[in-house]
């Protein structure tokens, strides 16, 4: 039988809270790992969530944006349409949690499955964030690999709906983003998994964990002993494994921990 970890009261979630923060307080070397989970609360859905996108359409698969014109044409005007949501997105108390906790040295590393940039917008160094899947704020050319920032390829689509082109060589665009059906950069993953060896304390937060091999992140802290906390409003497959499983929301569960661990000056 499945184990429930659903908080029945919010006793039970104070008291799961709680044991975040005791297992929290002694460590230095903190590795948060989000999904998409941790941006719903910024109005960008998640996929696999209750109110996710896979409930209305299906994944961009890299074969598909290659092989077929209509699968590209279709991307482009769902991007001219939709990407003010993750450009205009402000961090939420969860990302701004995270930001607080890395200024007070507790937090070493962000590794994240989001292409959404919330975690610098937040004030997560850059250099700390380690984007698996990569950006959806850059764009660059397959020819000349000429990169494009994401407002300057909106400002092209609003004044030209259609397929953008490299205008340095004229070849196809396409978003920096891992699309179904790709790899993960080698060096991407390498850092991803040396920042969760490293870490004494591993935040799995707003992830349905299905998702491969991010998925084994979570495993990897446990196979080398760390201790892991899944923070996410459903149940994952991985919650039999975590050391402690809180079903919340991930705002206010990171905003209490930043509350508790940073004292507060002055
Ligand atoms: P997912 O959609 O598979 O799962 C999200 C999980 O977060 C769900 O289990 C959901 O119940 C939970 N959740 C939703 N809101 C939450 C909240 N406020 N607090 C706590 N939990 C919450 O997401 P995934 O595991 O990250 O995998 C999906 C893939 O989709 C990733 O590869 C990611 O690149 C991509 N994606 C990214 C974004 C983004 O950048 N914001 C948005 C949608 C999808």
């Amino acid at each position: 039988m499945q184990q429930d970890h659903s908080p029945a009261t919010a006793a039970d979630l104070d008291a799961q809270v709680a044991e975040l923060i005791a297992l929290s307080a002694p460590r230095q070397r903190i590795v948060a790992f989000t999904g998409a989970g941790i941006s719903t609360e910024s109005g960008i859905p998640d996929y696999r969530g209750p109110q996710g996108t896979w409930k209305r359409s299906t994944p961009l698969t890299a074969q598909a944006f290659r092989d077929d014109p209509d699968v590209r044409a279709g991307y482009w005007q769902r991007r001219r349409t939709g990407y003010h949501i993750m450009a205009d997105a402000q961090p939420n108390a969860g990302h701004l949690a995270l930001a607080r906790l890395e200024a007070a040295g507790t937090l070493m590393a962000v590794v994240t499955q989001n292409i959404d940039g919330l975690h610098q917008k937040a004030g997560n160094r850059p250099d700390r964030v380690i984007e698996l899947h990569g950006t959806t704020h850059e764009l660059y050319c397959l020819t000349c690999g000429t990169r494009y920032a994401g407002a300057e390829v909106q400002s092209w689509l609003e004044e030209h709906p259609g397929i953008p082109v490299c205008s340095v060589c004229g070849g196809d665009i396409r978003p920096a983003t891992v699309l179904f059906g790709e790899s993960l950069a080698p060096d991407v993953w390498q850092a991803a998994m040396a920042a969760v060896e490293a870490a004494d304390l591993l935040l799995v937060v707003g992830s349905s964990l299905v998702v491969s091999p991010a998925s084994s992140l979570p495993r990897l802290a446990r196979q080398r002993g760390i201790p892991f906390v899944i923070i996410n409003n459903e149940a994952t497959p991985l919650d039999g494994q975590a050391t402690l499983v809180i079903h919340a929301g991930a705002g206010p569960v990171l905003s209490a921990l930043a509350d508790a661990l940073i004292p507060i000056a002055g």
